[in-house]
């Protein structure tokens, strides 16, 4: 009997990658399709050498209907769709909304529209701890109020919406709604990881590219905030756990008690960016320079995940710790650094 294929749209990216090697390594097959605009051909090979099996790989944009359709048909018969592929820049996303709409509308759309032309029954998406906007009331609950702050939230809202429409009136079509918080890390193996264009806007690459001499200093944005250490604090999640975590929806999607679930992937524990820089300063002999700087606009002071709902609807749960995330994305860097 051959094994369930998955399709991941944009499963050559950062979390899609780490999640392929999860699935791959869990029996399951894979099939990505991706159209490069942020990731690299190579990590299908990295991806193959780490598991020693092989994938299918269609270099399209999942957006248009003949690109995502022939994915199905020359990868098919697909079991479920994990759905990544998207531009997920926050900053980039104020200044070119357009931009924001039209891909990461276009590709959930006519995803979700192949699935119901070739008979798959089972849709994960990549969505996001931005959907609560500025939550007021720690930590955040799967149920609490949605909203969003900038046009890139906003598509992960309208997404989430669309496919609550969607599993309303199409009573046999299964979705879980996963919620990322902050994922950072990389597979040990330091093959594969998080491989930003230009200057990283996120705080790990951040540190690690500081830590490598590509940047001189990170800046702390803020050291006023009402926190312990008066900086911002954030749930942390190790991409190795996060991909876990996609596993677990696949195994699940077929046996929901409701035929749509939200569920956050995050480790349940605030994290502040000075402890995450000491602690990658601890294992770096002190690598990072850091200085203070003023507040980024639009960030909130404090963001973690209640993860009941992970346990209880996923049998999922976090494993590794910072210290983990810190010594995977610093081995990432430095083999990356060889390569090029
Ligand atoms: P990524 O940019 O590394 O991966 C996205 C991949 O999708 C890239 O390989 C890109 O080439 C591809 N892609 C983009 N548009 C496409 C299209 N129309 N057709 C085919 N491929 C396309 O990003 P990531 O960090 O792996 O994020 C994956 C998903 O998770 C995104 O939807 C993102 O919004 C969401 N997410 C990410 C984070 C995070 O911190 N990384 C947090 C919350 C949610
Ligand atoms: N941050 C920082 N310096 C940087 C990048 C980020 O101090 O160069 C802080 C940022 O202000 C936030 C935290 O690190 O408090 C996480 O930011 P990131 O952009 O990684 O993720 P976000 O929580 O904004 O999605």
């Amino acid at each position: 009997m051959s094994n369930k294929k998955i399709l991941l749209t944009g499963g050559l990216g950062y979390i899609g990658s780490h999640t392929a090697v999860s699935l791959l390594n869990s029996g399951y097959d894979v099939a990505i399709i991706d159209d490069l605009s942020n990731s690299h051909i190579e990590v299908k090979d990295a991806i193959q050498k780490i598991t020693g099996k092989k994938i299918d790989v269609i270099i399209g944009d999942c957006g248009k209907a003949e690109d995502i359709n022939r994915a199905f048909e020359e990868c098919g018969p697909i079991y479920a769709v994990v759905h990544f592929a998207g531009f997920k820049a926050v900053g980039e996303s104020v200044h070119k909304p357009l931009k924001y709409y039209k891909n990461n509308l276009e590709s959930a759309i006519e995803t979700i529209n192949a699935c119901f032309k070739y008979g798959c029954k089972n849709f994960i998406f990549s969505s996001s701890a931005t959907v609560y906007g500025n939550a007021q009331r720690m930590p955040i609950v799967e149920s609490d109020l949605l909203s969003y702050t900038q046009p890139y939230g906003e598509t992960k809202l309208v997404i989430e919406n669309m496919l609550c429409g969607i599993c309303k009136a199409e009573k046999d079509f299964n979705v879980i709604m996963l919620r990322y918080f902050n994922p950072v890390g990389a597979h040990e193996s330091g093959l594969i990881g998080e491989d930003p264009n230009g200057i990283p806007n996120n705080l790990m690459p951040y540190i690690t590219k500081v830590a490598v001499g590509k940047l001189e200093k990170l800046t702390i944005f803020g050291s006023d905030y009402p926190t312990p250490d008066g900086t911002c604090v954030r749930d942390f999640i190790h991409i190795t756990d996060l991909a876990e975590g996609h596993v677990k929806a696949v195994d699940k999607i077929g046996h929901l008690e409701n035929n749509i679930e939200a569920v956050n992937l995050g480790r349940g524990k605030g994290v502040s960016v000075k402890e995450l820089v000491d602690t990658f300063n601890e294992i770096s002999n002190g690598a990072c320079k850091a200085v203070y700087g003023p507040r980024r606009e639009g960030d909130v002071p404090v963001s973690y995940a209640d993860v009941k709902k992970a346990n209880e609807v996923l049998g999922w749960k976090a494993r590794l710790g910072v210290k983990d995330m810190c010594i995977s994305a610093y081995k990432w860097e430095l083999s990356h650094m060889e390569k090029k």
